[in-house]
């Protein structure tokens, strides 16, 4: 008997560390399997189509919106991001667990549409890290880092409608908490109350 698939949202500010942690999540656990957003940015370096993301023209994101191609989408730091839907349905469909790294407007449209959905945030211990990181990641202008940080802000004040926060000071020590996380989901005895039934009536 196969549990049934579960819908983890992460969010965080940009260069909290969520690709870094979420591949090292990905690695570990084949049951899920990570959501590929489709973007308005550019690529950056080392980026691969229809791995990191689709990366699309403005027009062709506005015509996914149109039809209605997209579970939730968001504009962030003058672009567009958002969920292609077809295979999200078509993995909780084999019983797969599906994992999003979006950010908070769309996290809060996933968590309207499915309130079991499980929120995770992620951050750094100091605020700080993050301005560090981005500059680190060499992979933004200077005036991109500052709308970024600014933005991040606005997410810190969305930390509080998540179910959990994970502190990314290690990123394998965050990716074991994110583990951690799904494992106690799937756990909970709602879930497991099919294994119950042969026995009494509930
Ligand atoms: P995000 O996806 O949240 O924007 P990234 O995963 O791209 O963040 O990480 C931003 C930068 O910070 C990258 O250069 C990454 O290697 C680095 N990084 C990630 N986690 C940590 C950590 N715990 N400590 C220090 N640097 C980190
Ligand atoms: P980046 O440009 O750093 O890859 O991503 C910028 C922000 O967009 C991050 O907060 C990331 O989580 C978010 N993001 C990526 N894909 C999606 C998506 O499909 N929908 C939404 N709402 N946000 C996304």
């Amino acid at each position: 008997m196969s549990d049934c698939g579960k819908l983890i949202v992460v969010s965080g500010p940009s260069g909290a560390g969520k690709s870094t942690v979420i591949s090292r999540v990905m690695e570990a656990d084949k049951s899920v399997v990570f959501s590929v957003s489709a973007t308005t940015r550019k690529p950056r370096e080392g980026e691969r189509e229809g791995v990191d993301y689709y990366f699309t023209s403005f027009e062709c994101f506005r015509e996914m919106i149109e039809n209605d191609e997209l579970l939730e989408h968001a504009e962030y730091v003058d672009n567009y991001y958002g969920t292609p839907k077809a295979p999200v349905i078509k993995n909780l469909e084999k019983g797969l667990s599906v994992l999003f790294d979006i950010e908070v407007q769309g996290a809060m449209q996933i968590k309207k549409m499915c309130p079991d959905a499980i929120l995770v945030f992620v951050i750094p211990s100091e605020f700080s890290q993050i301005e560090k990181r981005l500059h680190a990641r060499g992979t933004d202008s200077e005036e991109k880092i500052r709308q970024r940080i600014k933005t991040a802000r606005f997410e810190y004040s969305m930390a509080l409608n998540y179910d959990y926060i994970v502190i990314n000071d290690d990123p394998d020590t965050a990716a074991n908490e994110i583990k951690s996380i799904i494992t106690a989901e799937k756990c909970k005895s709602a879930e497991r109350k099919k294994y119950l039934t042969e026995v009494c009536s509930l």
